[in-house]
């Protein structure tokens, strides 16, 4: 069976110069897998091409077995496949209810939306404490949550999220990871782009590290977490 998702021979460009030079990768179906890398190795650029907000130069995008390099962003999600972006990018001015209802705008199936809505509460009970208050009023953390809450809305079978760690406390971070773990149990396949490399391969079934563009190096997360370079460049050991 082919995977999920396949990424062949991606390369996207900014004008004249390339964030992503012809990398190539594998979701298989009910995985976490990882991209790790640093600063501006072309994490962000990867996961919005996949979602059909940037075009490639070259190369190939498959969900489920579909082309997906040349269809709109809004049908993209429609076939099952939802970003939480990184900087969260909530609407600070509507309610956090309005903001997961968005998540869902793509669905007419009322009841199961209004399942997923009572799900999203129960994985993140602060949100349905404060479901009729402005979203911009919560910390970086909670609007996380709130983003992840509103990519699940969708009801994807493939969930992409974008350095969900960012700027949050060790406590926060915990709280998220435990998250992406329960819903790969629920059945959802997650690829999780992170900065924070330890928490990722811990979590990730397969581990992809992005340098300058290039895939260098690829393995279960936890033999990653053991590999000489990756120990140095990543997790801040000799
Ligand atoms: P970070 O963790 O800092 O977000 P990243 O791995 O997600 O990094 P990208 O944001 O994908 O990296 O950036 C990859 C490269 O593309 C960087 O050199 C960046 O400066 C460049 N880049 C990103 N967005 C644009 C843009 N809109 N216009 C021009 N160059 C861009």
């Amino acid at each position: 069976m082919s995977p999920m998702l396949e990424v062949s021979d991606l390369t996207v460009a900014y004008g004249k110069i390339a964030a992503v030079k012809g990398i190539s990768f594998a979701v298989e179906e009910g995985q976490v897998v990882t991209l790790i890398g640093t600063n501006g190795a072309g994490k962000t650029t990867t996961l919005r091409t996949i979602s059909g907000l940037i075009r490639p130069e070259s190369g190939s995008i498959s969900f489920q077995g579909k082309r997906i390099d040349d269809v709109p962003a809004h049908e993209i999600v429609s076939l099952g496949l939802a970003q939480s972006p990184e900087g969260r990018r909530i609407f600070p001015r509507m309610s956090v209810e309005e903001n997961l209802h968005l998540g869902a705008f793509a669905r007419n199936d009322h009841k199961a939306v209004a399942e997923d809505l009572e799900e999203a509460f129960e994985l993140f009970p602060i949100l349905r404490e404060r479901r009729k208050q402005p979203a911009g009023t919560f910390s970086g953390g909670e609007q996380q949550m709130l983003a992840m809450g509103r990519a699940m809305m969708s009801r994807p079978k493939l969930l992409m999220l974008d350095e969900p760690s960012m700027g949050l406390s060790p406590l926060m971070m915990q709280k998220i990871m435990k998250t992406v773990r329960t819903l790969q149990r629920r059945g959802t396949t997650i690829l999780l782009v992170e900065q924070n490399a330890q928490a990722a391969l811990k979590l990730a079934d397969w581990g992809y590290v992005l340098e300058v563009g290039s895939i260098v190096l690829d393995g279960p997360g936890r033999e990653l977490m053991t590999n000489d370079a990756v120990r140095k460049a990543y997790l801040g050991e000799d």
